[in-house]
């Protein structure tokens, strides 16, 4: 629990005491709620002098029916009620900018830290599938990302900082609750069925709240979400995907992107220091662990179709044999353009002829649809008009307006 105002007199000397000037109590901030896993909350409880049973019910209250007011709580004694009220409150992110598209999908920009703060961006894509109307959030992790991969405008950004458990699920209690505002509170129910941490960030990079955020989707007090879908996408941290496979069973996605190291080295660098074979081995590793559960028979390959440089037959051919000892499903993403990025997006035709290699040889391979381009909300392309905080984007377009020179130059 942190202070909001820190100044009191207990602080000052005699002589600082003795000048005229207001004397300011601490004030302590309010502990968020929605952030804290079972067994945070349990503690919580247990620290107020409670029953720990009291945490599955302010769960359910918060993640299953989305009131964040202590008030309407209605099989909590109105003692403790109050009691929670001025101690702690349930919030999330604000909504800065919110976009409903005719397609079904929905974007938000939020507003996270104190202040002007930094702003992320969540998006929801319906789909109809064998089981029915499928909603799939995509959430940030982070704001911006270090690892700087080459077609990304996360990376462009640069790193600001790291999201916060609360803003994490703040993001997926948001998405439910815009279906939810004008139903009754007894009658609302969990609209969202996937989520893929795909937003903004690279999840591993902040793994205590992506995870404890996780176990908050798994838990049946919470969202209650199988973990089959359940999905957490990374660039390749390896360490942190075998710390993942001890911890936490949900589904696993890589952004591979290139069959090679020498290709991949430049579009997503943190393979120079974990290259390709270390990170299929960990995914063999990841799926080891628990071979039969649902979310671990195989492994997601996100491969991003850029012009000319990575959906060529030679790659298609290499990926295959990269992945022959990895049962995978592969995901081929048509680029989404961004300003100044030095790549196009492949033609359908190449798309659809690489789809085709990776299909005949057994693999289950598809594209992935992109949806909500009327609001600009495909998944890894969340930053249209986030303010760039860092040097870095300028830094990109200098490098880019080399590569042009050195590309014209060459003839
Ligand atoms: N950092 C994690 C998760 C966020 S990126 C990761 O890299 O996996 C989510 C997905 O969007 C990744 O597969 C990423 O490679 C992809 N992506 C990023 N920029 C993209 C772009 N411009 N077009 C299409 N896909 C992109
Ligand atoms: Fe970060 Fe993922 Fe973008 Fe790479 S693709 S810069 S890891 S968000």
């Amino acid at each position: 629990m942190s202070s909001a105002v820190v100044v009191s007199s207990e602080n000052l000397d005699e002589k600082q005491q003795s000048v005229s000037m207001p004397v300011v109590h601490a004030v302590e901030k309010k502990v968020n709620l929605l952030g804290m896993s079972r067994a945070e909350l349990e503690k919580f409880f247990e620290d107020l002098g409670e029953k720990k049973f009291r945490a599955g019910q302010v769960m359910k209250w918060m993640h299953q029916y989305f009131v964040t007011d202590f008030a309407e709580m209605s099989n909590i004694s109105g003692k403790l009620r109050e009691k929670l009220e001025k101690i702690c409150e349930i919030k999330a992110p604000e909504v800065v900018h919110r976009n409903y598209s005719k397609d079904g999908t929905r974007k938000w920009v939020f507003r996270v830290g104190d202040g002007e703060g930094s702003l992320v961006e969540t998006v929801l894509i319906p789909a109809e599938d064998k089981t029915g109307a499928r909603k799939t959030l995509c959430i940030s992790s982070q704001v911006g990302c270090a690892l700087d991969c080459s077609f990304c405008s996360t990376g462009k950004q640069g790193f600001q900082r790291d999201l916060t458990p609360a803003e994490i699920i703040g993001q997926l209690w948001m998405a439910n609750y815009s279906y939810m505002e004008d139903v009754p509170v007894a009658e609302r129910e969990r609209t969202v069925t996937n989520v893929v941490m795909m937003g903004m960030g690279e999840p591993l990079l902040n793994y205590d709240a992506v995870l404890s955020s996780m176990q908050l989707m798994l838990d049946d007090f919470a969202y209650g979400m199988s973990k089959r879908r359940v999905t957490l996408s990374t660039s390749g941290v390896v360490p942190k995907i075998d710390q993942l496979a001890q911890d936490i069973d949900v589904a696993l996605a890589i952004s591979l992107h290139a069959p090679n190291d020498e290709l991949r080295n430049e579009l997503v660098p943190i393979n120079k220091k974990y290259p390709l074979q270390q990170l299929i081995a960990a995914c063999q590793r990841y799926l080891a662990k628990d071979g039969n559960e649902s979310s671990r028979r195989h492994v997601t390959i996100e491969y991003v179709m850029l012009d000319g440089v990575n959906d060529k037959p030679e790659h298609a051919q290499q990926l295959l044999k990269l992945l022959k000892n990895l049962p995978s499903k592969i995901n081929l993403i048509p680029f989404n353009p961004f300003p100044h990025a030095p790549y196009g997006r492949s033609s359908r035709n190449r798309i659809i002829a690489f789809q085709k290699t990776l299909s005949d040889a057994g693999f289950v391979c598809t594209i992935r649809q992109t949806r909500g381009d009327d609001i600009d909300a495909a998944c890894g392309q969340l930053v249209g008009q986030v303010a760039d905080r860092t040097r870095r984007a300028e830094q990109w377009k200098k490098k880019v307006a080399q590569r042009q020179e050195i590309l014209r130059t060459q003839g």
